[in-house]
């Protein structure tokens, strides 16, 4: 929509791209369109969108074609996925979809044919898992799980797996943060299929844009859950990809097309708007729960406290420093006491929420064995650290004292 300024740093140039007040009666910021179809500026621009959105024809360089219909593309949707792509270390394109599990799910169908296979962190997310397991399967795409942050695993997996076409990685992997080395995996795919090499997706919700560059890592595609720390409010759904080459985000668009899984206006408008403090948010929540979390570490009635920066594992320790910025917003709580006094937790809690999600302002718990993570078999939950006592923490934006607070009287008997 607007001249890209080349050489700024992102956090000025989310501000500065993407949008151009003079074709919006001058406004400061972008309105809503919540135009469904858009009128051609003449049949002959009609003709040549309709190559574009279709594929018969590729985009020649600063062209402009002119929009046809809402399933394909509107204003808010192309200002969102311009001003996004600075925030993304090395990402050139963006395409943004109706919910994370809408990114994953497009990326999947764009990337596998039947016959092919997908490796697979575990744990991951609840939705992806049933997608890769319950569903994937049935339209003859192999899944191969490896465990998260075993090295060994995944380079065996990927030297032998027939017809390996992806390998999604979800780190940090949820509710106990175990990390995966991100270059490892992309280095042994490159070395081991040379010739066929696979794509090597991540999904990024828990600690990107801010914290962690998977694409600088040698990720080809990164995903996201937007409801989380890209919305931060709590407030929408949304799911957005991101890739350093733009071919595989023109793929996607033209499933996107298909599906019809864009995001409305009004939810581009309202994530294009909270771009910018993206990164404020994330730090001050960061910050907020290191300081919680290092602290309840000594604390009487928590068994364990699962965060980066306290992470005992020498190759865990690792990971994180190279591939890290700072250690995020979420931790997780092993309590003394199993489920009851995990119910207990949760009902004393006077700010922080009840709630699944994650990555807003506000402080959520939850009871991951009870509700995100309540499909599990006893074998899973065991390998993933999901016990009765487990509590997960997304922490906000509050003083970090007054949550401090909460939890110390919430633990109190
Ligand atoms: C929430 C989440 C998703 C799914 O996103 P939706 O926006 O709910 O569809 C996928 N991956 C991770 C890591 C998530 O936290």
């Amino acid at each position: 929509m607007a001249e890209e300024k080349p050489g700024l740093r992102s956090s000025t140039e989310v501000l500065s791209r993407g949008f151009d007040p003079r074709l919006s009666v001058g406004s400061a910021r972008p309105p809503v369109f919540r135009s469904s179809t858009y009128v051609f500026s003449s049949p002959e621009a009609a003709e040549r969108a309709f190559d574009l959105v279709a594929g018969r024809a590729k985009p020649q360089a600063g062209e402009q074609p002119d929009l046809i219909y809402s399933r394909f593309n509107h204003p808010n949707a192309e200002i969102f996925e311009s001003q996004i792509v600075p925030l993304e270390k090395g990402a050139q394109a963006a395409l943004v979809f109706n919910s994370g599990m809408s990114a994953i799910t497009t990326a999947l169908f764009t990337f596998l044919r039947p016959g092919d296979a997908i490796l697979y962190t575990v744990p991951i997310y609840g939705g992806t898992q049933s997608l890769i397991e319950g569903f994937l399967h049935s339209w003859g795409i192999a899944g191969v799980a490896v465990p998260a942050g075993d090295i060994a695993a995944m380079d065996k997996a990927i030297r032998e797996t027939p017809r390996l076409r992806v390998i999604l990685i979800e780190t940090p992997a949820n509710p106990t943060l175990v990390m995966t080395d991100i270059r490892r995996a992309a280095s042994a795919a490159g070395e081991a299929r040379a010739e066929e090499s696979p794509l090597v997706m991540v999904d990024n919700t828990l600690l990107g844009p801010t914290f962690q560059h998977p694409l600088d890592r040698g990720a080809h595609l990164v995903l996201y859950s937007a409801t989380k720390y890209l919305s931060g409010f709590s407030d929408l759904i949304g799911g957005v990809a991101l890739a350093s080459d733009p071919e595989l985000i023109r793929k996607m668009q033209l499933k996107r097309n298909m599906f019809g899984n864009i995001l409305q206006p009004d939810e581009c408008w309202m994530l294009a708007s909270r771009l910018p403090t993206v990164r404020l948010r994330m730090n001050r929540a960061s910050k907020n729960a290191q300081r919680i979390a290092e602290r309840l570490a000594s604390h009487p009635k928590v068994a364990k406290v699962y965060y980066p920066s306290l992470f005992a594992d020498a190759e865990q320790i690792r990971i994180r420093l190279q591939q890290c910025d700072f250690p995020g917003a979420m931790f997780s709580l092993e309590l003394r006491g199993g489920k009851s006094a995990a119910f207990d937790f949760l009902r004393k809690l006077r700010i922080a929420y009840n709630a699944v999600s994650l990555g807003g302002v506000e402080t959520l718990v939850c009871h991951p064995k009870t509700t995100t993570h309540s499909g599990f078999t006893e074998a899973q939950s065991a390998d993933a650290g999901v016990t009765d006592g487990l509590v997960r923490v997304s922490i906000g934006i509050e003083d970090w004292r007054d949550l401090l607070a909460d939890f110390e009287q919430a633990l109190a008997a």
